[in-house]
């Protein structure tokens, strides 16, 4: 395709704006989110916007599962304690009022999870290492919070298996333009 017919193709499309980042973009995803991207992946993936009431607890349960569905029960002996918290280098990352490792071990993927012990958590950011889903939990009230973001029919099939009702949750598709 030459540059004029891309230019067309992209111009019948109203303004959007990216599901990533927020920044004004063609077909909803910028050219910043979309080089981080496997586009041929992305393409073959159903996205989702999704936005509801999480509590804590069942976010942190989501991101477990996320990490190691298959190695969950050994992964919650790591954090069965209500204020410890799996973080992966930019992946992976809460902010509270205060926060230390006290340890940390490698999972299937050669990742490196630190046990994270916070004291009141205010947001807890997720990203999947396909990076397709990114999804941020926010408190509202105590462990009550508000999760937006965007998910893969994969995640939200990992955020029902956390015990979060998917009915409750404000789910809408997204139609990236990928051609
Ligand atoms: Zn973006």
């Amino acid at each position: 395709m030459n540059n004029e017919g891309k230019y067309k193709g992209r111009m019948k499309l109203t303004d959007g704006i990216c599901i990533y980042c927020g920044r004004l973009a063609d077909g909803n995803i910028c050219d910043k989110c979309l080089s981080e991207r496997n586009i041929e992946r992305l393409k073959k993936e159903v996205l989702f916007k999704v936005e509801g009431r999480v509590k804590l607890n069942e976010f942190k349960k989501f991101i477990l599962i996320s990490i190691a569905r298959h190695n969950l029960s050994v992964l919650e002996q790591h954090f069965n304690q209500r204020n410890l918290y799996p973080e992966i280098s930019g992946r992976i990352w809460l902010n509270a009022n205060s926060k230390s490792v006290v340890g940390s071990f490698e999972i299937h993927s050669g990742e490196i999870v630190d046990i994270v012990k916070a004291d009141v958590v205010h947001q807890i950011t997720y990203k999947s290492r396909s990076k397709h889903t990114v999804l941020k939990w926010k408190a509202i009230y105590k462990s009550e919070g508000i999760m937006s973001g965007v998910a893969t029919t994969h995640a939200l099939k990992n955020l029902y298996d956390a015990g979060i009702d998917i009915n409750k949750l404000k789910i809408e598709s997204v139609k990236l333009d990928l051609t």
